[in-house]
């Protein structure tokens, strides 16, 4: 019970921000989260949240709302992108539910975010902060933002994704490297597909690229689409940023009838620059600490950079917790050593891009359990 009564202060109310505030709350230790954005926006996006992710959602108390507006995917197909061959047919649906105790669910970016935002009180979320310095204090830390405002920390982590500052404060200047590629994504209404039937879940594989395509909503009158192709003059990493649609068009032709129709009933694409970071030698320096994309920043060929995150919250929710750590520091010794190896694991299985491509088993990311994972340490 030490970490009751103590504030913990968290820069950036993204995924993981959100969780982590929302499972310390559960514990009664209390939050205070800086978000440079002004608000939050629905921003076009699709995520899968695989069964580890779910398990974090349910100990959350969200699996219920969930459940009323995603889709639940009956298969999880790979095809090759001109023939449309099947490559792998992995089912999903009850059986998944069966095998790992949660289901697989595909849902809009956005509704996930506002589901996460409705577990914490809008007096703890601080808009309009973009952190810009940290100085070290014998007491803790003394942050300072872009409209000239500043706050003290105790206890600091850094959830301010890819592009942290925190990070760069913790472990100096190193720049996420860039792949030279870029992602095209969006969401929009399935029935500007017309007659065109598609499957709950496919990746459509290329020799240098491909592209997934999912709906995301329970009643499917949302489709999702993201891709991955070279791209060396495109750096720019923002959800809002647009992209052209001739040429995305252009950058899938020859792929099959299927995606000409998906990229064709597009009404609008946002493009996004791909990053991504070697495991980092640590996460943590005195009591500040990185969380989710800040320390392992992952190519999104697994779908499981949101879920990494969850996972991490929970696991570090339940070390502030149930460690009996007074020390900050002792608890993100902790924290990392527990979490580090799958994180390296899934950063280095993105980057290869072949999760599921053939028959695959998938047990140690869907089957991970981050309450049971946390446990297993005392
Ligand atoms: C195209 C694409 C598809 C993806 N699909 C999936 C998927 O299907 N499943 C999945 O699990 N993952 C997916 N991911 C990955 C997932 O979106 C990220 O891994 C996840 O959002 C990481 O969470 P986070 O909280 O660490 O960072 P973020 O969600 O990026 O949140 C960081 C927050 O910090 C704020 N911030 C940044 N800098 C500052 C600052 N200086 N001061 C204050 N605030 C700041 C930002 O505004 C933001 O709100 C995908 C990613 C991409 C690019």
């Amino acid at each position: 019970m030490t970490w009751q009564g103590r504030t913990i202060t968290i820069i950036g109310a993204g995924i993981g921000g959100l969780a982590l505030a929302a499972a310390l709350r559960q514990r009664g230790i209390d939050v205070e989260i800086y978000e440079q954005a002004s608000a939050f926006a629905r921003v076009g996006s699709g995520i899968q949240m695989s069964p580890n992710a779910m398990r974090v959602l349910r100990s959350l108390g969200l699996e219920e709302r969930i459940r009323a507006n995603a889709f639940q995917p009956q298969t999880w197909d790979s095809r090759d992108w001109d023939t449309g061959d099947y490559t792998n047919r992995a089912k999903l649906g009850e059986g998944t539910e069966e095998r790992y105790g949660a289901p697989y669910i595909q849902m809009h970016r956005g509704d996930l975010h506002e589901f996460l935002a409705g577990l914490v009180p809008d007096e703890i979320i601080h808009f309009g902060k973009k952190l810009t310095h940290i100085e070290d204090r014998a007491d803790g830390y003394r942050l300072s933002f872009a409209d000239g405002s500043t706050t003290h920390a105790e206890t600091l982590m850094g959830i301010d994704g890819v592009h942290s500052i925190v990070r760069q404060h913790l472990l100096g200047d190193e720049a996420p490297r860039f792949m030279g590629r870029a992602a095209y994504r969006t969401t929009f209404p399935a029935h500007l597909l017309g007659d065109v039937k598609i499957d709950d879940n496919t990746k459509w594989w290329g020799p240098d690229r491909h592209i997934v395509i999912y709906y995301t909503t329970k009643n499917r009158d949302e489709l999702y689409f993201t891709t991955s192709q070279p791209e060396t003059d495109w750096t720019t990493e923002s959800w809002s940023a647009g992209g052209d649609l001739e040429e995305m068009r252009a950058a899938f032709a020859g792929f099959h009838p299927e995606v000409q129709a998906v990229l064709n009933a597009c009404p609008r694409v946002n493009k996004w620059a791909l990053f991504e970071r070697d495991p980092l030698p640590t996460w943590s320096k005195g009591n500040a600490c990185l969380l989710g994309d800040s320390c392992h920043p992952m190519l999104p060929y697994m779908a499981q950079g949101a879920a990494s995150s969850l996972e991490d919250a929970l696991v570090l929710a339940c070390c502030f917790d149930e460690l009996g750590l007074e020390d900050a520091a002792e608890v993100f010794q902790r924290f990392e050593a527990l979490r580090k190896p799958r994180t390296s694991e899934l950063q280095l299985t993105s980057h290869q891009n072949t999760f599921m491509q053939r028959r695959t088993n998938p047990d140690w990311v869907y089957g991970y359990d981050a309450r049971t994972a946390a446990l297993d340490s005392e």
